[in-house]
């Protein structure tokens, strides 16, 4: 008689278990070195590119916030997945004609950058919260961390993050989270993350509720724990590259 261990049932799971349990203590380790043991920052598994079938795996293994940046594909696997209790993030630019789907399913808007979309969004909560009794939506402003405004990766400018925030904050729909930020490419992200700190604590000068700063990826999640992230994005370092083509 063979016994079956769980890894032959199912190699993905024991994977992504380990590289969970890889992720979870670097966050741990850099909470510690910034004595933030006792305010540890959420884990938001970005699952973009990966199917399904991951996500309930990292359901299992006790995930309970995933991000997506492509609205067809995370309407999909939102609905795919609705036995799961999941809360879904949208971290990508998001065009205002998709914000009617996009409000069905996520929690929250990592990557509001504009005036416009702030508008599509609570109109869209409107109609969402007549029909489900859902919470308001949880909108961090996006942020663009680079010092030329040419090759940027998206987000507003400093100086435009009180005029959205004012008009979040005036949103029946909508709830002011915070901020969030991508570091620079080819740059150190550590004083990348301290000048959103900075954004953020003027932001809660004026907005006490909306301390949130989203910042950290696989490669710079230290030192966004360093600078005060509430909310990590990590996507390739927990469920490994992501297929090229689809
Ligand atoms: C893909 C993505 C992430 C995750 O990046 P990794 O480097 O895979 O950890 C985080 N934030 C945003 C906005 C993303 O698009």
């Amino acid at each position: 008689m063979t016994e079956r261990l769980p890894e032959a049932a199912d190699p993905r799971a024991t994977e992504l278990a380990g590289r969970l349990a890889v992720v979870r203590r670097r966050i741990a380790a850099a909470a510690a070195a910034a004595g933030r043991r006792d305010s540890l920052p959420s884990l938001i598994v970005v699952t973009k590119f990966h199917p399904a079938a991951d996500i309930r795996r990292l359901a299992a293994l006790g995930v309970t916030d995933v991000g997506e940046n492509r609205d067809q594909e995370a309407a999909a696997k939102a609905a795919e997945l609705s036995d799961c209790a999941l809360n879904w993030h949208f971290v990508g630019q998001l065009q205002t004609k998709k914000s009617r789907s996009v409000v069905k399913y996520a929690t929250a808007v990592h990557s509001v950058d504009r005036p416009q979309l702030v508008d599509a969004l609570d109109r869209a909560m409107a109609v969402e919260m007549e029909a489900s009794r859902r919470l308001p939506l949880e909108c961090f402003i996006q942020v663009s961390l680079e010092d030329d405004a040419g090759a940027h990766r998206g987000g507003a400018a400093p100086g435009d993050v009180p005029g959205l925030a004012e008009r979040i904050a005036g949103a029946s729909g909508l709830r002011l989270a915070g901020v969030m930020a991508v570091a620079p490419l080819g740059a150190p992200p550590g004083p990348a993350f301290e000048k959103l700190s900075r954004i953020s604590a003027d932001l809660a000068a004026s907005h006490p509720e909306a301390r949130g700063i989203s910042a950290g990826m696989s490669q710079d999640l230290e030192a966004a724990v360093q600078f005060g992230a509430t909310h990590l994005r990590i996507g390739s370092d927990i469920l490994g590259t992501r297929p090229a083509v689809r």
